[in-house]
């Protein structure tokens, strides 16, 4: 039999997981219509006839972010053959809250009661029976890491799709009853049978979506009008608020039927951890030992002997003594083979070698997302942000956006309030994406002794340019107000599992491979032929005269206060825009190209050594991480923003904070190294000047003027 089955849950409640076990490699991935959230289809894997829809994850089916309308409309529109209810069994409470909603919607349902190896440890015992007795609908004990009970799962979802059997629906107590009651009365020729109740708890809790989509006549409007209200007067609370709590109510009363609490061992282990990782004052240094640790393993010690022995041996003596052998038998030589070796070898290669670091980089941040530690990090930034205005839901945006800054800018979608959204778009691809990790490898392995502690500095620059950003601009007329509430529950730590860990790693380092070949090797063959060739066509003895030259040293002054003035490095920087690796590239073609030093695989290292002092080098990582992003992520902004002026204005900021941050650096860099005062180190304090002005001064906004004044006047009494 053929079946349209729907996952619903929480976030992380592990409904990914579930659908990866119930359709294998079966998957179709794209978007829902109109929207970014990420939309999943796929067969089942004991039944290809079936079905089944990984919707986004929510706590509700209020019609407040994009993920609940997006469900919520699937389940009401679509209407699948049944539901399939994930849910977190170690926090069965609020996942029942879900519930609860799901079960009025007149789809048969079935509960997954996931992550039951955690409520086992916990020593907790669920009653499934007695659950799925009081719910009207099967539950099924499941641990989808471990693959238990996926089979179940499907055949209950079918069988319920089979039945058409619907769950019960909570009850509430009798002045919410009785309104409801009539209510329905109100919309009963014009709705579904199958929904009535879910229709009229929405019109009670005055849903504007459902509101407008029946078609009321006036003196209806006024009825239900006075329904809500009498209800509301009676128990002196807003309507919304009084469904919340009587399905809180309604859940309790099942908890204490179903559910044997435990030893709470590991909340308990989970709890005494976050006392100290998300304590006040050691949360940020912890995460700053977090990060320099996973550099150091990443950068300086095991990914450092993968990346020698690719930079050394691979490309420096296999790669290049084959090529150089293949070319030689097939007697190509003069352009071609020059293209090939000082081109593509040098340039994609360049980027390559960085691969062994990143792998090692991945697989350690893969292991804080899936142990649980990305949540609390989530959560410190929430706080510290929100003590300066921001919305706590802009480090979503910018978790995503450690990845790449394309989604990280598209996740700003769930931001409702359009001003925090602008100002996340404006500031979110400050975060060091994973294409500027080369960027960063080659700073800090060039100049700084791969020393760990410049690649974790690279993220405090992104935090501080964000909170920064994100102070000035909330004291401009534009970006004021307050900022949008957030609540976010913190999963149990937990033992990563291997196989999340090892294929999250081989994603990321397939998509990394997969650029170097589709983007930065066109690139890289762009900056080898204008830098070969003269503006005449003919070839060059020298890259100082090719058209490459020519246009990097009409731009290069401008870097010159920057400290790297040198045409190689302006146009390194410009190729950056079509992806951040090319500015690695970039300099793997031209310092080859110079090609003096090339017996050994580190010869951009050190020719790079040579030409920048560190304060140089640092100038040049702080310019590259926070100016304009690359091309892809331009055209995010542009899309979320819905403006070019917008798109301008947010670029257009980026790069001038990169400019004036790389200028700070390079300025002051050169002062604390005894180089003394210069007219520089005068536009440099101007500037800095000029932003702690922006930074420190009264907020605008005009309730806050008239509170000064208000003030003042019973000072002046
Ligand atoms: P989603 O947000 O609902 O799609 O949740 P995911 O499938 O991404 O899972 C969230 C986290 O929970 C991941 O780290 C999973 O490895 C983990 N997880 C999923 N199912 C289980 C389970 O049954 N037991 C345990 N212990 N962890 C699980
Ligand atoms: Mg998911």
């Amino acid at each position: 039999m053929n079946h349209t089955i729907a996952l619903a849950g929480n976030p992380n409640s592990g409904k990914t997981t579930m659908f990866n076990q119930l359709t294998g490699s079966a998957q179709y991935v794209g978007n829902w219509p109109g929207v970014t959230v990420e939309k999943k289809e796929g067969r089942l894997k004991s039944d290809k006839e079936s079905i089944i829809q990984d919707l986004p994850g929510i706590y509700s089916l209020s019609p407040y972010t994009l993920e609940e309308v997006v469900s919520r409309t699937y389940l009401i529109e679509q209407r699948p053959e049944a539901i399939i209810n994930v849910i977190d069994a170690s926090n069965l409470e609020r996942n029942l809250y879900l519930t609860t909603q799901l079960a009025e919607l007149g789809v048969p349902m079935v509960l997954a009661l996931n992550m039951m190896d955690t409520v086992k440890k916990r020593g907790q015992s669920i009653n499934k029976e007695k659950l799925g007795r009081m719910l009207g609908c099967d539950a099924v004990f499941t641990a989808a890491v471990h693959a238990e009970g996926m089979e179940e799962v499907a055949q209950k979802a079918k069988e319920a799709a089979t039945s058409g059997r619907l769950p019960k629906t909570a009850s509430f107590s009798s002045p919410v009853e009785n309104a409801l009651q009539r209510i329905s009365a109100l919309i009963q020729d014009a709705a579904d049978e199958t929904y009535l109740r879910w229709l009229s708890i929405k019109l009670f809790e005055r849903d504007e979506k459902v509101m407008s989509g029946l078609d009321f006549s006036e003196t209806a409007k006024n009825q239900l009008e006075a329904i809500i209200a009498e209800c509301e007067a009676a128990m002196d609370d807003d309507s919304e608020s009084i469904i919340t709590s009587e399905r809180y109510q309604y859940i309790a009363g099942i908890m204490g039927e179903c559910v044997q609490k435990g030893r709470e061992q590991l909340t308990a282990v989970s709890d005494r951890i976050d006392t100290v990782v998300t304590n006040r004052i050691l949360a940020l240094p912890i995460f700053a030992f977090v990060m320099w640790l996973v550099y150091f393993i990443s950068m300086a010690t095991v990914g450092t002997m993968g990346t020698d022995w690719v930079n050394d041996v691979l490309f420096a003596d296999i790669v290049a003594g084959t090529v150089d052998a293949v070319l030689g038998a097939l007697g190509i030589s003069g352009m071609l083979a020059s293209l090939i070796q000082d081109g593509i070898v040098a340039g994609a290669g360049a980027v390559l070698g960085f691969l062994p670091q990143m792998m090692v980089l991945f697989f350690c941040l893969a292991i804080l997302e899936d142990c649980g530690y990305m949540a609390r990090i989530a959560f410190i930034m929430d706080r510290m942000f929100r003590r300066f205005g921001l919305s706590g839901k802009s480090f979503i945006p910018m978790l995503v956006a450690i990845g790449c800054g394309v989604p990280g800018v598209m996740a700003s979608r769930t931001i409702e309030n359009e001003r925090d959204r602008k100002l996340t778009i404006m500031t979110t691809t400050f975060m060091p994406c994973g294409a500027k990790l080369p960027i960063i490898a080659l700073i800090a392995g060039a100049l700084f002794d791969g020393s760990p502690a410049v690649a974790a500095s690279a993220y405090f620059v992104g935090i501080a340019a964000i909170v920064c950003s994100g102070i000035i601009l909330k004291k401009m007329k534009t970006f004021a107000g307050e900022p949008a509430p957030f609540v976010m529950e913190l999963p149990a730590y937990h033992i990563p599992s291997g196989r999340n860990v090892l294929l999250h790693m081989w994603d990321k380092a397939k998509s990394f491979v997969r650029r170097a070949g589709v983007i930065i090797l066109p690139a890289t063959i762009l900056v080898w032929f204008l830098s070969t060739f003269s503006w005449s066509l003919s070839t060059v003895e020298d890259t100082a005269d090719s058209i490459l030259a020519s246009v990097g040293n009409l731009i290069a002054p401008l870097f010159a206060p920057l400290g790297w003035g040198d045409w190689q490095s302006a146009v390194a920087a410009f190729t950056g825009l079509i992806a951040k690796e090319n500015v690695v590239g970039t300099f793997g073609v031209l310092f080859e190209y110079a090609g003096e030093l090339s017996e050994d695989g580190t010869e951009i290292w050190s020719t790079l050594a040579a030409a920048f002092t560190p304060a140089a080098g640092y100038s040049f990582l702080v310019f590259n991480l926070l100016c304009a992003p690359c091309f892809a992520a331009i055209g995010a902004i542009k899309r979320e923003m819905g403006s070019a002026k917008w798109t301008m204005i947010a670029v257009g900021y980026q790069c001038l904070l990169a400019y004036v941050a790389a200028m700070w650096v390079y300025q002051f860099g050169r002062l604390l190294s005894g180089e003394g005062f210069s007219t520089g180190t005068a536009v440099a304090a101007t500037t800095l000047l000029g932003f702690l002005y922006l930074l420190l001064r009264p907020a605008q906004s005009c309730e806050k003027k008239q509170l000064c004044r208000a003030g003042k006047v019973s000072e002046a009494r």
